[in-house]
């Protein structure tokens, strides 16, 4: 008997292209692609007469096919099929093109529901143009005559196939058990998974819409309170190691830092090390913008771990983040004799080797005489095995995926955990992205917080533009001005389409008009995802020495890169970037006493997106920001147009969602004071061991 979690090879007739494709979009399974949501709708429902389709101009109509052909155009060779359609009222002519098989699909005398937009031409006249069809037979049509799902990103997959595949897997939803406990559901007047599921693809109408969605809104934020809850609960249980505070040493080296720390700074660091002295393990989210100084907090830690004689984990999300902190934590700590080791894919080294083999890493790693091993996702293989890791660290954690995150936490000292199946690292996770203390307890609320709320002084605020079309010559000579002063410039491209995911074509482009038309004198670079991490690094050198002046760049320089002498950042098609995006990348200029500019070009310039990029302009800082991109979402958007925001872990409910947010934590902690085990719930249970991997869940 086929159920939902039936692999789709199994389930459906659909081609090993379509299922390759489907698994881009991590969907295997009927429950996979259940879950994948529509992000709006077309409202389709009302079916017009033909007619009345001609003073609306788009919509459904209902009608016979009196004629149907190919025609070949004579430009641009391409098949263009005509049709005629007519219902009672009136008739008009279709036109699809490129799609040859229609009239085999469509013949004439058949009666179709078509849905879409007319296009009136000077030439042609009134046209139906590449409707969406719908033979009239089936009761319940799927692309026409209704709320027809629109889903998102689809990797070469139509709508209609979405569509079709996700019809035959509704009827699957008929035998699922409620996970949801039944006095939850019936307390909070919420709809059964079953309704939910069927209604949130192929919805009747808006009013039993906004019902499924607020019962899977529900579901995700009763799951996140929920499993936070088992995560606190499970940190009681488990065993870290008492990290003595050795306060003389660590006075010591904070008074030989070339800075002050800030209060800020202080404080986090004081939670920090008042955490690692107790044996429950820390589980902790340090936020502070960008430049605001987390890395040195991070190191105060680390020198009390090593000097505790254990071992510390520290991972980055890239190859050049993670070079980046070597080279800087060694030359912190070259008082000490520490030996600390990089391991990345492309780059393997210590403080006391330049270069080593791979084999002796691991085997240092594991015999303990490297002390802190600083590395990217390769610090994540069975052949990394600690002696007595004490502590992890992970930077910049929304890079990182949860199973990633429970991965690398999981690594934990296989021998200890011989001796003590409850031990557990401590656990530092870092983040720029600026996450409201409210939000951050829902989302985050089973790690405790510390938050570096103020600058490093003397930084000044980068001064932030949009950029009108007549201005460009203006800012093209304001950069030779800033290059003559000495300072460098990034360009940041966005990436132009599916296909170019690393965004090669728009960097190519870009650096072929500056560097030929613009500013053939000056030495540029560029920076995009399929250069090999050698190039890359030659190039972040070149540019760190200022042998370059100008940097191209796609966002692969968005995270933590430090280049104090950029002074200006260009933005091009500034409006294809989410706000957070934006904020972290406008922070990798600022860095030290020069004035900044950061200008915001568009491509399309649209009333919406300047009002969006607005913010950034008006935002003092990113908790405000984050805010404001809150708001700026709204309770009314029931589905977020873009995901790109600052809380990519939602799937369906938004932050704005309050009132859901708070019945979701009432309901949650009901559950759980009644019963923290949720042994008397079993689906439940298991639906939150799959619902997300949590390290400290397992
Ligand atoms: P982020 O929080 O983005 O990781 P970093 O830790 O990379 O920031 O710090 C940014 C820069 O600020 C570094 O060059 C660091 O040496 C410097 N810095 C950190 N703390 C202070 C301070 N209290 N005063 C002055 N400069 C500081
Ligand atoms: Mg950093």
């Amino acid at each position: 008997m086929p159920n939902l979690k039936t692999p789709l090879s199994e389930l459906t007739s659909a081609s090993k292209t379509t299922l390759n494709r489907l698994e881009k979009l991590k969907i295997q399974t009927a429950e996979d692609l259940l879950y994948h949501f529509p992000f709006r709708y077309d409202d389709y429902s009302k079916i017009l007469t033909i007619a009345e389709l001609k003073t609306k101009k788009s919509g459904t109509i209902k009608g016979k096919i009196s004629l149907i052909a190919n025609h070949r155009s004579p430009r641009k060779k391409m098949v263009i099929t005509e049709a005629i359609i007519s219902d009672k009222t009136d008739s008009i002519k279709v036109v699809w093109f490129n799609q040859p098989f229609l009239i085999k699909i469509l013949r004439s005398g058949l009666e179709v529901y078509l849905a879409g937009k007319i296009d009136v031409d000077d030439y042609y006249g009134m046209q139906f143009l590449n409707p969406s069809y719908e033979i009239v037979n089936s009761k319940d049509p799927i692309h026409t005559g209704r709320l027809v799902p629109i889903y998102p990103a689809t990797v070469n997959l139509s709508q209609k196939q979405l569509r079709y595949l996700i019809r035959q897997t509704i009827p699957l939803t008929q035998d699922i058990e409620d996970w949801l406990p039944r006095e939850i559901r019936s307390k909070y007047n919420l709809t059964s998974t079953t309704f939910a599921l069927e209604q949130i693809h192929f919805p009747q109408n808006r009013e039993w819409l906004e019902r499924a969605a607020h019962r899977l809104k529900f579901d995700e934020l009763f799951l996140i309170q929920t499993r936070n809850q088992l995560v606190r609960q499970k940190i009681k249980s488990l065993v870290a190691p008492k990290i003595e505070f050795k306060l003389e040493e660590t006075k010591k080296f904070v008074d030989n830092l070339p800075f002050k720390l800030t209060d800020a700074q202080r404080k986090s660091s004081w939670e920090i090390i008042n955490n690692l002295e107790t044996s429950a393990p820390m589980n902790r989210l340090l936020e502070g913008d960008v430049g605001s100084g987390k890395t040195i907090v991070g190191v105060l830690a680390i020198l009390n771990v090593l000097l505790n004689g254990y071992q510390v984990a520290y991972m980055a999300p890239t190859e050049i983040l993670a070079e980046q902190h070597f080279k800087n934590i060694t030359e912190l700590l070259k008082d000490y004799p520490f030996k600390i080791g990089l391991l990345t894919r492309e780059n393997i080294k210590t403080n006391k080797d330049e270069k080593n083999k791979k084999v002796k890493i691991y085997e240092e790693i594991s015999s303990g005489k490297i002390k802190l091993i600083i590395g990217t996702h390769s610090l994540i293989q069975e052949k990394v095995k600690f002696k007595n890791l004490a502590m992890t660290i992970i930077d910049e954690q929304h890079r990182f995926g949860v199973a990633q995150r429970a991965a690398f936490l999981n690594q934990a000292n296989p021998e200890n955990k011989k001796k003590d199946p409850n031990y557990s690292p401590h656990f530092l996770s870092m983040t720029a992205t600026p996450i409201p203390r409210s939000v951050a307890l829902t989302l985050y609320g089973d790690l405790d917080l510390s938050i570096i709320d103020e600058m490093p002084p003397g930084r000044k605020k980068v001064l932030t533009s949009i950029v009108k079309p007549d201005e460009t010559e203006k800012i093209y000579k304001f950069i030779r001005e800033e290059i003559k002063n000495g300072r460098q410039i990034f360009v940041i491209c966005p990436l132009i389409d599916q296909s170019d995911q690393l965004g090669v074509k728009s960097v190519k482009e870009e650096y072929k008009k500056l560097s030929e038309k613009i500013f053939p004198d000056l030495t540029l670079g560029f920076l995009h995802g399929r250069m090999k991490a050698k190039e890359k690094e030659e190039i972040m050198k070149k540019f760190d020495q200022n042998k370059i002046n100008i940097l191209i760049s796609t966002t692969v320089i968005e995270v933590g890169i430090d280049i104090p002498n950029a002074s200006v950042m260009i933005v091009e098609g500034a409006e294809r970037f989410g706000l957070a995006q934006l904020y972290q990348l406008r922070g990798r200029i600022g860095r030290a006493e020069h004035q900044s500019h950061c200008f915001l070009f568009l491509e399309n310039e649209g009333e919406k997106a300047k009002q969006r990029l607005k913010a950034l302009i008006t935002a003092q800082n990113g908790f405000e920001l984050a805010e404001m991109d809150l708001e700026m979402r709204g309770p009314g958007e029931v589905f977020g147009t873009s995901q790109a925001g600052f809380f990519t872990d939602l799937k369906i409910a938004r932050l704005s969602d309050v009132v859901i947010l708070k019945e979701a934590q009432e309901a949650a902690d009901k559950v759980f004071n009644k019963d923290n085990s949720l042994k008397t719930y079993p689906l439940l249970q298991d639906k939150i061991s799959q619902f997300a991997q949590t390290a400290h869940l397992e």
